[in-house]
């Protein structure tokens, strides 16, 4: 585990994203042993003791992103996706996934991780829909520990799965004796990744809710097809009610054709609701974010996938979303300071980690963005979170820090000494991958 010393971050302008504390123009935010034990006003020479310094002058701060929906196996397909006829996520995704190795889970997941923290995410959900025998949950896992981010691990089936078949149940039995708490740094906790009704029979979705519920693992499921043939007007998310496969403890991705019938049915059984706004106007269609948050819904945001092709840009894509909700609903229920929220602490509530990080909050966890203010595009200043929204870029971060440890320090990325380079080590994988899928005849 990477090094951790006691910080004090002075003369940041905080946007603490914790009402009771609200933004604080000057203020000092005191770390020890990685968690947040005071946030005030700016004091100088403030007796620290030990405690590394940061000068934060002309600096915000925000608690670290927080994503909720993050495939992060194939992180290596990007540039393999694209628009050329063929080249379509899923066809690409179909034809590799089945020639991955070992290797490649661990280092397409530290590269996904690695581009994360460059942009301030410090807390992700990694739904892992290509797991192909128990090691290769084991090496996210093991990519997930070595990052220093935090976050969950849904546990899925392999890539393209039969209807017919369950997830590796007993597997997911054997995952938390695997992987006692101890040895998860307190940054990871399991959940499972399920198809649901929209892609399994009745055997195989009540077998695997039944087990989830019984182990008291959360379930996270896609919602990108309609249950029934209707045009895709409706989710069918009203019968998933019926069915009592919705609650507080299932999060529904995407969601797009909800209708309203569909809407209520998630704000009445307090569903968890993940929007991946970049990747559903790619494919799917617009997101219903307005809409949901009208309705009460918990809400959260997220890149769904590096392979799309995307990138870890959440200022540029919360900037997208707030563009397309004016345009589409001319509601102004998104403002750029609900958006932050919901890249923070609602993306926490999602994991049920509000009371551990989401906002800076002294006695949470520390994960920290600081932004240098002064640059370019976020001068002359106004607002700071309009700013943030309207004209910042992951450019502008200039230091990551998570659970307490420095991941990227004057605008770098820092990794330990005997630490290899996930980009060129996600590089090499992703060459022999298609070089593999080649010889075999599923690539060209
Ligand atoms: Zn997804």
């Amino acid at each position: 585990m990477r090094q951790r010393n006691d910080l004090l971050i002075a003369g940041t302008y905080l946007i603490s994203m914790d009402p009771a504390i609200a933004d604080i123009p000057r203020a000092d935010i005191l770390v020890r042993a990685g968690q947040i034990v005071d946030v005030g006003p700016h004091v100088p020479g403030r007796e620290i003791g030990e405690a590394q310094v940061i000068d934060a002058a002309g600096t915000m701060t925000l608690p670290g992103f927080v994503d909720t929906h993050w495939h992060l196996w194939n992180s290596l397909l990007r540039g393999t996706v694209g628009d050329r006829p063929g080249a379509d996520y899923f066809t690409v995704k179909r034809a590799l996934a089945r020639h991955f190795k070992l290797g490649d889970f661990y280092w397409a997941a530290r590269l996904g991780l690695a581009e994360a923290a460059s942009g301030g995410i410090t807390t992700v959900h990694n739904f892992d829909h290509n797991v192909r025998g128990p090691q290769d949950a084991d090496a996210n896992i093991q990519a997930h520990l070595d990052s220093g981010l935090r976050g969950r691990f849904s546990y899925g089936p392999p890539d393209s799965a039969s209807p017919e078949s369950t997830n590796d149940l007993d597997d997911l039995v054997r995952l938390r004796a695997r992987w006692p708490s101890d040895h998860l740094d307190g940054r990871l906790d399991f959940g499972v990744a399920l198809r649901g009704p929209y892609r399994t029979p009745p055997e195989v979705y009540e077998r695997e809710w039944k087990t989830a519920r019984s182990l008291g693992l959360p379930i996270t499921m896609h919602c990108d097809r309609c249950l029934r043939e209707e045009d895709c007007r409706s989710c069918g998310l009203t019968r998933l009610e019926e069915l009592g496969l919705l609650g507080e403890d299932v999060q529904v991705i995407h969601a797009v054709h909800a209708s309203e019938q569909d809407i209520e049915a998630l704000a009445r059984t307090r569903t968890r609701v993940s929007l991946s706004p970049m990747t559903e106007m790619r494919t799917m269609g617009f997101p219903l974010l307005t809409e949901l948050l009208e309705a009460g819904v918990q809400v959260s945001l997220s890149l769904d996938t590096l392979a799309m092709p995307t990138s870890a840009d959440i200022l540029g894509h919360l900037r997208t979303i707030v563009s397309v909700e004016t345009a589409r609903t001319g509601s102004g229920t998104v403002t750029p300071r609900r958006l932050l929220q919901l890249a923070t602490i609602d993306g926490a509530k999602d994991l049920g980690l509000q009371d551990v990080v989401g906002s800076v909050t002294p006695g949470k966890r520390a994960d920290l963005v600081i932004l240098r203010a002064s640059d370019i595009n976020l001068v002359p200043a106004g607002d700071p979170a309009e700013a943030l929204v309207y004209t910042g870029q992951i450019d502008n971060i200039d230091t990551v820090i998570a659970d307490g440890r420095i991941l990227k320090r004057h605008g770098r990325l820092e990794f330990d000494e005997d630490d290899k380079d996930p980009v060129a080590m996600a590089v090499a994988c992703r060459d022999a991958l298609l070089r593999r899928a080649a010889a075999a005849g599923d690539w060209h």
